[in-house]
C-alpha cells in the first residue's frame, strides 16, 4: 500500500498489474491473489469507470456524510471509493472519472482520490 499512497501525493493512482494473468489487483498486495505470482509491474489507471453501487457513510473521518461507492474501472475491475456528489445527484451505471482532492491533516496536506460523475 506505501507505494500507492506515495503515488497519490504526486496524483498518480497506481495499482499493481499482474505479469501471469494480466489482472489488477486492488487494494494492492506483494502477490496477486488469482494466480499467486509474484510477478507484478504497477501500472497507472485511466481513472474513468461507471458506478457500480453507492451508500452514505455517516460521520465519517474526512467529512461530514461522505458518500462512498464501487466503481467498476474501464480496465475491468472494481474499486471503493468516496464519491465527490451527494447521492441524491448519483445513479448506478453512470460514467464517473477520478479526481484528487487534498485534506489538511495534523501531518500536514494529504492528497487522497475521490469519484465525481463525468460531465
Ligand atoms: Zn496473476
Amino acid at each position: 500500500m506505501e507505494r500507492f499512497f506515495q503515488e497519490l501525493q504526486n496524483r498518480k493512482f497506481v495499482v499493481p498489474k499482474c505479469k501471469n494473468c494480466e489482472k489488477h489487483i486492488y487494494p494492492p498486495r506483494n502477490f496477486c491473489p488469482f494466480c499467486n505470482s509474484k510477478k507484478l509491474e504497477w501500472v497507472e489507471i485511466s481513472g474513468m469507470g461507471t458506478l457500480y453501487a453507492y451508500t452514505i457513510n455517516s460521520g465519517g473521518i474526512c467529512f461530514r456524510d461522505e458518500t462512498i461507492g464501487i466503481v467498476e474501472l474501464k480496465e475491468g475491475f472494481k474499486i471503493l471509493t468516496y464519491i465527490g456528489k451527494p447521492i441524491q445527484e448519483l445513479k448506478i451505471g453512470q460514467p464517473v472519472k477520478l479526481e484528487y482532492i487534498e485534506i489538511e491533516t495534523k501531518e500536514g496536506k494529504v492528497t487522497l482520490h475521490r469519484f465525481v460523475p463525468q460531465k
